[in-house]
């Protein structure tokens, strides 16, 4: 069961303390212009202590760069990966690693994923062929996410989506990425604490859906819930045990599998904790 997140949407005016406390620099204050203006946040945590001019738009600049030379194309992407401060999203200890192409632990034996992991599943999810009859700087749509960790890959996928439902399953990690989202102004993301092998039917149908983590099978609810000219990507572990992502497009025609790279994702597992 899926349940909605307590407080959610929450109106950062009617957050305890705002507008009592000095503006505090966010790392919010380093996003470039992104495509959906990421809102200052009145009342932030403090920013991560983060190394010399790590969190500076030149070392994500720089990222994008490697994600370009590994073969990421599409410049909404790019400009979307570019936009999001992923330091935000990992512990002070850790966010020197930040704008490596590596994964990162998160707590809770979970990972966020490599940045072109990340950059390449939403690329493909852009790519899809019903994205081309999509508003131009939203080619995602209407978009499920299954997985939400710390929150860092929904972020990249609101600034090109019209609306994005995300899913966790541990309750630690949903209350950290809504904190941590929240402090970027991005409250408008429905975040929801649940066993996303459920979906959310109510937000249904899905443009495009996402997992961030690797089960046997697609879940028949996320290939219910994806509408017409939507596109899945996920995950899935085959009988030797090794993931691959998997791309399913839904047209009038019918479901179309198709196999891709070789992934290494935490499992996808079953009720909430
Ligand atoms: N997109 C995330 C990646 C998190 S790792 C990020 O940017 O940080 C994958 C996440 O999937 C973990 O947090 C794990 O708890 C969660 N998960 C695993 N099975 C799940 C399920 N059935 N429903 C919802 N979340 C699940």
């Amino acid at each position: 069961m899926t349940a909605p997140a307590r407080r959610f949407p929450l109106s950062l005016d009617r957050l305890p303390g705002v507008g009592k406390q000095p503006r505090a620099a966010t790392p919010q204050a380093q996003l470039q212009r992104p495509q959906r203006p990421v809102r200052e946040a009145a009342a932030a945590p403090p920013a991560p202590a983060v190394g010399q001019g790590l969190d500076s738009e030149a070392v994500r600049a720089r990222m994008v760069e490697r994600l370009r030379q590994l073969g990421v194309e599409d410049e909404r992407v790019l400009a979307a990966m570019g936009a999001v401060p992923r330091h935000h999203f990992v512990d002070s200890a850790l966010a020197a690693q930040a704008y490596e192409d590596t994964s990162l632990p998160i707590g809770w034996e979970q990972t966020i994923s490599k940045p072109v992991v990340v950059a390449r599943m939403i690329a493909l999810l852009a790519a899809a062929p019903g994205a081309r009859h999509r508003q131009v700087r939203r080619p995602l749509g209407r978009v499920l996410e299954v997985g939400t960790g710390c929150g860092y890959q929904a972020a990249v996928l609101a600034q090109l989506a019209v609306r994005v439902t995300s899913i966790e399953r541990l309750s630690p990690l949903h209350a950290k990425s809504r904190d941590k989202l929240h402090a970027l102004g991005l409250l408008d993301i429905r975040l929801l604490h649940g066993d996303g092998q459920l979906g959310h039917a109510p937000n249904a149908p899905y443009d495009s859906i996402i997992s961030a983590a690797g089960g046997a099978h697609v879940a028949p609810a996320w290939l219910s819930q994806l509408g017409e000219g939507g596109r899945l990507v996920a995950p899935i572990v085959g009988a030797d045990g090794a993931q691959q992502l998997i791309v399913i497009d839904k047209t009038p025609d019918g479901l179309r599998r198709h196999l891709h790279d070789g992934v290494h994702f935490v499992p996808l597992k079953s009720g909430v904790l």
